[in-house]
C-alpha cells in the first residue's frame, strides 16, 4: 500500500529573481499536515520567496510545489488558496475599515465579487466574525472600531482571525511578530499555535529569531541565502548549527561540527 503524500512539499525549488537576484537554491522538504514548521533564518536569506511559492505570490522558480501531491500551478492556484490564509509582517489590514470588515475580508476568495463588493455577508458569516475575534482575545466593541486605532499587538490578533476566516487548513504566516515588541511576539506566537492546533492546520511560519523558533515550531527548516542548511526538531539545533544560520558569508570554513550534528550545507560541501 503506497503511504499517502506529505501534506507540503518543497521539491528543488530555485528560484532567482529578473535582476539576477539567486533567492533561493534547491530548496527541497516536506511538512507533515498538522505540523507547526518555522522557517528560521537571518533577513534576506529567502524565507519570503520561499512561503510567496506556495500562494502564487513568488512565480517562475523552478522545482515543484504541492499540497498534498497536487502541484501548485496556475491551473490549480485557485483551490489552493482557497484553502490557505495568509499572516503578515505588516499585518496588511485596511486602516481605515472597522475590525469586523478587515476579518470578513478572508472570506472575499471564496465569496462572489458582486456580493463582496454590496457587502452581503450572510449571517453565519457574521456570527463566525464574533466568534473568531473572541478566540483571539478581542472585545465585542473592538468590532466596530478602525483598525488604526488598534495596538500592532492586537492588530495582529485581527490579522490571525482574518487568516482563520475560510476555515484554512494550511496557514502562510511570513514574519508575524517581526513588527512587535517581545512580550507580544510571544503572545501572538502562541495565539498562532492554539489556533492552528484546534482547527488541525498545518503552519509554515517564517521567523529571524531562534528563541521563537526554539520555543513554538514543532520542525525548524533554517535557510541562508537561499539554501537550506537545518531541517529538523529544534531542540537539536545546536549552537553550531546556530552559528551556520547566522555566519556571514564565507565563514563556514571556521565552523568545526561533529558529523551528527553537521548543518546541511557544510555536509554537502565536504
Ligand atoms: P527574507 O524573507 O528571508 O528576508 P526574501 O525572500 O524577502 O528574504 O528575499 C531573498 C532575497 O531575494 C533577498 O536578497 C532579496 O533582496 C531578494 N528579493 C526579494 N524579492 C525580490 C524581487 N522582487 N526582486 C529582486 N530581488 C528580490
Amino acid at each position: 500500500m503506497t503511504s499517502p503524500p506529505p501534506f507540503l512539499s518543497f521539491e528543488n525549488v530555485s528560484k532567482r529573481f529578473p535582476d539576477g537576484t539567486q533567492a533561493l537554491q534547491n530548496a527541497s522538504f516536506t511538512v507533515k499536515a498538522g505540523e507547526f514548521c518555522v522557517i528560521l533564518g537571518p533577513s534576506g536569506s529567502g524565507k519570503s520567496t520561499l512561503l510567496r511559492t506556495v500562494n502564487g505570490l513568488v512565480t517562475g522558480y523552478e522545482g515543484t510545489v504541492r499540497i498534498e501531491g497536487v502541484a501548485v500551478t496556475p491551473h490549480t492556484l485557485k483551490t489552493m488558496r482557497l484553502r490557505t490564509g495568509m499572516i503578515y509582517q505588516q499585518f496588511n489590514l485596511v486602516q481605515r475599515a472597522s475590525v469586523a470588515h478587515n476579518v470578513i475580508s478572508g472570506m472575499l476568495a471564496a465569496t462572489s465579487t458582486w456580493r463582496a463588493m454590496l457587502g452581503l455577508f450572510s449571517e453565519k458569516d457574521r456570527t463566525k466574525v464574533c466568534e473568531l475575534l473572541a478566540t483571539v482575545g478581542l472585545q465585542p466593541e473592538h468590532l466596530k472600531r478602525r483598525v488604526s486605532q488598534l495596538s500592532g499587538g492586537q492588530q495582529q490578533r485581527v490579522g490571525i482571525a482574518r487568516a482563520f476566516m475560510n476555515d484554512p487548513d494550511l496557514i502562510l504566516a511570513d514574519e508575524p511578530v517581526a513588527s512587535l515588541d517581545p512580550k507580544i511576539s510571544r503572545d501572538i506566537m502562541s495565539l498562532l499555535r492554539k489556533e492552528a492546533r484546534e482547527r488541525n492546520a498545518t503552519v509554515l511560519c517564517s521567523l529571524h529569531q531562534m528563541d521563537l523558533a526554539q520555543e513554538f515550531a514543532d520542525r525548524v527548516i533554517a535557510i541562508r541565502q537561499g539554501r537550506i542548511v537545518y531541517d529538523g526538531h529544534p531542540s537539536n539545533i545546536s549552537r553550531v548549527i546556530e552559528a551556520s544560520i547566522y555566519v556571514g558569508a564565507g565563514e563556514e570554513h571556521k565552523i568545526e561540527a561533529r558529523e551528527d550534528q553537521r548543518p546541511l550545507a557544510l555536509a554537502h560541501s565536504v
